[in-house]
């Protein structure tokens, strides 16, 4: 599978079923990067972790989502490419198509590559290729450093998503617990479940 391309992302979804977004939005150049952080009650509900890497977003499935507490690790499968346009999408896939469930942009922000090799500054195309990466973000509700450690190969692979230890760490808080609200819109999944189903209604 090419990890570069959205073909993936492409083939699972009918674009004229689900409002997902099908294009790229224009080209954010000269800009810091940004990330997002996804709700979505799938089959399973998890978080969708995304970083900008050129025009794309890098994809990773959190199940329990981010932490902010260091020892906490998370678990991050890594998944398909997305658009950049799919970066502030909310609303309701609706069954039968892939991933079918609400979506909420839980949180969303820009960041900072960080990330080293050797004690040098490496791009992050090279930290993703190491199985490195260490960022920083300036969201809403993610702030300082995380690293992604890449801890097993194959078809998805696995990586944890690890909250570094600065002045944002904070073991007594479980954030995922504590934010239920979208950055977007305020609304929580519930919200969007049914005003997505309102707006589908016949008159
Ligand atoms: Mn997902």
């Amino acid at each position: 599978m090419n990890k570069g391309s959205l073909k993936t992302y492409r083939e699972k979804r009918n674009f004229r079923r689900t409002p997902e977004p099908e294009e790229r939005r224009k080209k954010r150049n000269g800009k810091k990067p940004i990330f997002t952080v996804q709700k979505h009650a799938a089959r399973q509900l998890h978080y969708d972790f995304r970083l900008q890497v050129g025009q794309k977003l890098k994809s990773w499935a959190v199940p329990k989502g981010p932490s902010v507490d260091p020892e906490d690790k998370r678990m991050a499968v890594e998944v398909e490419d997305h658009p950049l346009a799919y970066a502030d999408f909310e609303g309701v896939i609706p069954d039968g198509e892939y991933g079918a469930g609400t979506v909420m942009v839980w949180d969303t922000g820009t960041f900072q590559n960080i990330s080293k090799q050797d004690h040098q500054e490496v791009t992050i195309t090279r930290a993703l290729e190491s199985g490195q990466v260490a960022v920083w973000l300036q969201g809403k509700k993610l702030k300082g450093g995380y690293a992604l450690r890449r801890i097993a190969a194959g078809k998805k692979p696995r990586w944890l998503l690890i909250k570094m230890r600065d002045e944002e760490a904070d073991t007594r808080r479980d954030l995922t617990k504590i934010e239920t609200k979208s950055v977007l819109s305020g609304r929580t999944m519930k919200q969007i479940t049914k005003e997505a189903e309102a707006s589908e209604a016949p008159c």
